[in-house]
């Protein structure tokens, strides 16, 4: 589209000042981390969070400009898609990982509702919906939104979770999953506290995002692969992070899981990545996994049940929450 235009000039830091502070914590402290092409990276000097300072106003031109552009679209849909597979192995491990992840939702069905932020193409929810699910997607992407409609006849509302949740039941969802999304959002306190509000009493979120708290980080620092763009990846966290995330909305963290290591870094990758350092990367992802220092990280969160105390007991006691 016609955004390119309102992209600022480097540096994008907001100088003078107060109007940058940390999300989790509010503090106006930072550290710089690294430089990137468009924008820059901090570490909070009050929490540890890492987030970066970048034009926000051109994040939906990025998500329908990039990998979602039509190549990458139809070449991602042809993969997921059966009988059309131009990667056999690839396309068995998604389908293998994706009956695992439907299996993990079944002990959280009671409403049978099903709600997925940043449903890309719509073909996890397709399957999820396949499943019996009353499902609903969310999508920033018009392109993306539109092809899962269209291709898999799925109910995808398009836009950020915040503008769409006006447009949904609240407190209805026995499951929200959020893969690879949260370090995108503006405000994770914001999307937690919307989460909160869609969930029903004892409903999960299951979440994915990216972890500093891990050997990848701790080998690569500022030059980590995924501190690539200020605009596609906004935060990184850590465990004791998210779980302060998830208080913060009144969610109680139940899981928490680790997993992934890459060695070379983004500067080096391309000069240096070979199948040998492939292997020995999935040798240390395992360890990492086992040692709780995957640079990727997934957890479940769940939105406590209230319950009333006892009125023998006390009349004045408070309203409780209980899991
Ligand atoms: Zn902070």
């Amino acid at each position: 589209m016609n955004q390119q235009s309102n992209v600022p000039a480097f540096p994008l830091e907001v100088t003078g000042g107060d109007a940058v502070c940390c999300d989790l914590c509010g503090s106006h402290e930072r550290e710089f981390l690294a430089s990137v092409a468009d924008g820059s990276y901090f570490t909070c000097g009050g929490c540890g969070l890492v987030y970066s300072i970048a034009d926000e106003n051109s994040l939906s031109a990025f998500y329908d400009h990039s990998y979602y552009a039509p190549g990458a679209r139809t070449r991602y849909a042809t993969r997921v898609t059966a009988g059309a597979d131009d990667s056999p192995k690839w396309s068995r491990r998604w389908h293998r990982k994706t009956a695992e992840r439907l299996a993990s939702f079944e002990s959280h069905r009671q409403n049978g509702t099903f709600l997925e932020i940043g449903c890309s193409l719509g073909d996890f929810l397709n399957v999820v919906d396949h499943a019996g699910w009353n499902s609903v997607g969310i999508e920033i992407s018009e392109a993306a939104a539109s092809y899962a409609r269209d291709k898999w006849d799925l109910d995808v509302r398009t836009g950020t979770l915040e503008a769409v949740v006006p447009e949904l039941k609240p407190e209805s969802f026995d499951v929200i999953w959020a893969a690879n999304l949260l370090e995108h959002v503006v405000s994770p306190s914001e999307f937690l506290a919307d989460v909160d509000k869609l969930l029903r009493p004892g409903g999960v979120l299951i979440a994915s995002t990216l972890n500093f708290d891990s050997w990848a980080f701790l080998f690569s620092g500022g030059d980590w692969e995924y501190l690539h763009s200020a605009k596609e990846h906004r935060y990184v966290f850590s465990p004791s992070l998210l779980e302060r995330y998830c208080a913060n909305s009144n969610l109680e963290l139940e899981e928490i899981d680790t997993t992934g290591f890459r060695w070379i870094s983004k500067t080096r990758q391309k000069r240096w990545y070979s199948s040998m350092v492939r292997v020995f990367e999935q040798g240390v992802s395992n360890l990492a996994r086992l040692a709780n220092q995957g640079h990727r990280v997934q957890f479940t969160a769940r939105k406590p049940h209230v319950v009333a105390v006892a009125q023998s007991n006390d009349e004045s006691a408070p309203i409780s929450r209980a899991a």
